[in-house]
Parts: C-alpha cells; sequence; structure tokens
C-alpha cells in the first residue's frame, strides 16, 4: 500500500530541524523528521538529553540547547533516529526521500522538504593527517558530548577557528591537559578582519570568545603564528613537527585533533539538483537560496549551517522561518515574520568578522604534492595537480584521471581540496572548477535494502 505524502520531511535535527519541526508541527503540518545521529541536537548540541555532560561541563551554549530539545521531543512530528537520508527523488507534487534506519531502508514521499544538515569540518591535508591517532577537533567533541572521554595524551591541538579553542576550553574545565594548541591563523587576520569590527563588537561572540579564550590559555601552552604542520610516526603518530615565527620544533604526541573551520554539508541539496556558488569569502559551495531558505528547485528548502555557516541561534531561527514559509506555500496560515528577521539579522551579527579573521591559511587548502588529498583513495595533491596539468577539466574529470572523490566518504573528506588544488594548477575561479558531482545514495547504504525498495512508491 502506497504512503499518504507528508506535508514536510526534515532532514537533520540539529537546531534548525529541530525549530522547524516544531514551528512547522505547531502550524498544522503532518512533519517526519530523519536524523542519522541517536537523537536530537545535531552537532552543537550532541546528546543534550541525557548525555553524559548533559547537565554541566560543556558550558551554558551547549546546555541552552535542552529548552528546543525537549520542545522537540514532544512536538506532533514524527521523528527517525539512526536514520540516514541517503536519495531525494522529486516526484508530481513534491519529493520523495529514501532513508536508510534500524529497520532498512524507507521511502516517504512528501510535499515539502527541508535539508538541514548541518555542517561538516574543512579538509586539514597536511603531511601524516592519515596516521592513527591524527583525528578532527569535532572527532573529538563528538566522543566528549556522547561518552565523556577523551582521546589518549599526550595531545596537541592544531588550526584555527571558534570550535578548536571551544574543544581547549571544553577540556581545560573538565582537568583534561593538552600538550599544545598549534595556532594556524595567518598574519594579517586581524587586518583582514578590522572592517568587520564594529558590528562583531556589538554581537554576543566577542564575550563568548573572549571568556572561551582564557579558559583555553588554562588548559595549556598556545603556540600561535605556526606556518607549517606535520604529523609523523610509523605505525601511528608519535610526534608534530610544526615551525612557528620561522623556528622548527617536535613535540611527542598520541592524538592530534585538526580543525580550520566548519563548511554547508551541500552533498544532499548538490545531488537533488539545487544549484550551488562558491563563496570567496567562506572558502566554501553554499546553495543559493531565497530570503525564506527555498533553493532553486521548488519545494525543496535549506535551513541552518547546511545553506551557509550561521552558529545554532541562527540556524534555529532559519528553520522557524523556512517551516513558516513552507506551510505558507501548502496553503496555511502562519504568523508575521518581521519578529524572526529581525533576530535572525541580530544572530548573524559579527559572522562576517569571525569569517575574515578565522579563513585558513592557503599553505593548509591547498597542500604540496607528496600530501594524500583522498584519503579513502589514497591519491596524492600531485596526482591531482598532474591531471589538472593534463587537461582534467575539473573534479569529475580528475575522478577519472585518478580516482579522487570515488570512495566511501563520496568526497565529503576531499572534494574541497580537489576544487582548491585544480584551481591553483589551472589559475581558474573555484566556481568555474566546480565541486565534485554527487549523486545518490549521498549516505552509504547496502544493495539489499536499495533492492527492497523496488515497487514501493
Ligand atoms: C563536528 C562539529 C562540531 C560542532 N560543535 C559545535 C559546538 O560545540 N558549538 C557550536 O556553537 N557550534 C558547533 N558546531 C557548529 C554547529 O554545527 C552549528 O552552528 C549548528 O549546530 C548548526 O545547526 P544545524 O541545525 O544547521 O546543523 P547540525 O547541528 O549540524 O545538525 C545537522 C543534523 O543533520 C544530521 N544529518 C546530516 N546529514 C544527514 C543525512 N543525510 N540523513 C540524516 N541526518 C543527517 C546530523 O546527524 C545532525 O544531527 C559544530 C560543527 C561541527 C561540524
Amino acid at each position: 500500500m502506497k504512503a499518504d505524502p507528508r506535508d514536510l520531511v526534515i532532514v537533520g535535527a540539529g537546531p534548525a530541524g529541530m525549530a522547524a519541526a516544531v514551528e512547522a508541527a505547531r502550524l498544522g503540518l503532518a512533519v517526519t523528521v530523519v536524523d542519522e545521529g541517536q537523537g536530537p541536537g545535531g552537532q552543537v548540541h550532541r546528546a543534550i538529553l541525557g548525555g553524559p555532560l548533559s547537565t554541566g561541563g560543556l558550558g551554558a551554549d551547549y546546555e541552552g540547547g535542552r529548552a528546543l530539545a525537549e520542545a522537540f521531543v514532544v512536538c506532533r512530528a514524527e521523528r527517525s533516529f539512526e536514520t540516514a537520508a541517503f536519495m531525494i527523488e522529486r516526484r508530481p507534487g513534491g519529493f520523495t526521500v529514501a532513508a536508510s534506519g534500524p529497520a532498512g531502508a524507507r521511502l516517504i514521499p512528501t510535499r515539502a522538504l527541508l535539508i538541514a544538515t548541518g555542517a561538516l569540518e574543512r579538509p586539514f591535508p597536511i603531511p601524516g593527517w592519515t596516521l592513527p591517532g591524527v583525528m578532527t577537533a569535532g572527532a573529538a567533541q563528538t566522543l566528549l558530548k556522547t561518552s565523556a572521554m577523551a582521546p589518549e595524551g599526550p595531545i596537541v591541538l592544531a588550526g584555527t577557528g571558534p570550535l578548536l579553542l571551544l574543544l581547549a576550553a571544553q577540556y581545560a574545565r573538565l582537568g583534561t591537559n593538552i600538550e599544545a594548541l598549534l595556532d594556524t591563523t595567518p598574519s594579517g587576520a586581524a587586518r583582514r578582519a578590522l572592517p568587520f569590527l564594529p558590528e562583531f563588537l556589538a554581537s554576543p561572540y566577542l564575550r563568548k570568545g573572549l571568556a572561551v579564550l582564557v579558559e583555553a590559555r588554562r588548559g595549556g601552552r598556545i603556540v600561535r603564528r605556526v606556518t607549517a604542520l606535520a604529523a609523523e610516526g610509523v605505525e601511528r603518530i608519535e610526534a608534530v613537527r610544526f615551525t612557528a615565527r620561522g623556528r622548527t620544533e617536535r613535540i611527542a604526541a598520541q592524538t592530534l585533533l585538526l580543525h580550520q573551520g566548519v563548511v554547508p554539508q551541500v552533498h544532499l541539496a548538490m545531488a537533488s539538483g539545487a544549484e550551488h556558488r562558491w563563496c570567496e569569502e567562506r572558502l566554501a559551495f553554499e546553495p543559493t537560496l531565497t530570503p525564506d531558505g527555498e533553493t532553486s528547485v521548488q519545494g525543496l528548502y535549506v535551513a541552518g549551517d547546511s545553506g551557509g555557516i550561521a552558529g545554532a541561534e541562527a540556524s534555529a531561527l532559519a528553520g522557524a522561518l523556512a517551516a513558516r514559509a513552507i506551510a505558507r506555500s501548502l496553503g496555511r496560515p502562519a504568523p508575521d515574520d518581521r519578529t524572526l528577521r529581525r533576530a535572525l539579522d541580530r544572530a548573524r551579527r559579527g559572522r562576517r568578522f569571525l569569517d575574515a579573521y578565522y579563513r585558513p591559511a592557503d599553505a593548509f587548502r591547498i597542500p604540496a604534492d607528496d600530501v594524500i588529498a583522498c584519503r579513502c583513495e589514497e591519491v596524492t595533491a600531485g596526482a591531482i595537480r598532474a591531471a589538472a596539468q593534463a587537461g582534467a577539466q575539473g573534479p569529475n574529470q580528475a575522478k577519472a584521471f585518478t580516482r579522487a572523490g570515488m570512495g566511501p566518504c563520496q568526497g565529503r573528506l576531499c572534494a574541497l581540496t580537489v576544487t582548491a588544488i585544480m584551481a591553483q594548477a589551472t589559475g581558474l575561479p573555484p566556481d568555474e572548477i566546480g565541486h565534485a558531482r554527487l549523486r545518490p545514495p549521498v549516505k552509504p547504504v547496502t544493495l539489499g535494502e536499495i533492492a527492497a525498495l523496488a515497487g514501493k512508491d
């Protein structure tokens, strides 16, 4: 029997997805939310309901997500966790979402669709980054939120951006020592960010940032102006070698946590045909959106960090606004948006300063020839450069030349690096080079699950 279409399917139960679900359910829409995580919260509020540190230790911003998560779990939306949306197909009057969960894959027909899949950490390809013991700061923070655990020490943090400092502060608060934080924020950051200083001073980021910085300093040594970085070891990482202010040093490490900002997770929206553009300020591809969050595909909306990095508060507000727009498009009345829009403008204040200040250095974004760029297929930056010089027209031809981006991560960990290398090698702008073409399934799913869907829609 064919299922009746839902009014709205939301992919992702972070701040954007949760706020959208609460608002859409309140407006009377039949809503289904799928999230591949174990519960609500998304990246920022992961395990906020019942996690080991949900009542203390990770800070007010983390705990501030509890009210929204509690409203979400009692709202009249259907919720499916541990369920990954791997394909979206257009159908007359809407979409079909294919999602794989504990009971296998299923097809969910819907009139409208909201993608709220959040962000991914930007790739950080340095020599030795594929050694066991090297991971992202976000992964270590997930471990902290879900298990109250830190990886094996000595721990070195390296990179740039608020999340790296936040993790250092959270470790300090919980008594986990770090050996060093190697700050790769390039010189000239303050000059670049200066034009955006007035709005930053008027934003909550200043107060929060200073508090985090003070705590991060308590956790261990901070080394600034790091211009070269490598993980060294045989079976696993044993040391980190770095250069700061012209001096090279080697420190022992069992764990290296890398981070240089986050970028929109665009895979589902791109694979659904939504138009995306390169954003030079944020060095990432972003979907083209109306003020309500609708993409170039009618009825397909994106809210939160997957539409452009904006932070948790702005993501929740964008989710609620998208829910209202979707309700209106389905003929349901929705309240006036002016208050929400003003709040969204306030929540976005200060972002441009952060984007300019924490813009990662080219040296850590565009690796040297001998560095692995595509981890799954072990393709070096040199091989991708050679493909570009041999005439590969973009990441899709580079796939054919080198297999870069064809492994199980489907380019999640290398697509931006491949674009950056090819842009540098050819002198063409990243927008012209483009992003590796994404095709469903965008998440791993077994052939058996796909076969079992035959004839179900
Ligand atoms: C690793 C990491 C850690 C972060 N930690 C912090 C932090 O501590 N503090 C902070 O202020 N900001 C943090 N951020 C930034 C933060 O994610 C946001 O600003 C905010 O959470 C964005 O909210 P969102 O709802 O857009 O997305 P998210 O909160 O990221 O939620 C997206 C949700 O979508 C789900 N999802 C993704 N793809 C699929 C799919 N195909 N199928 C089903 N579900 C899917 C994910 O499981 C996730 O729950 C972090 C970002 C990352 C990448």
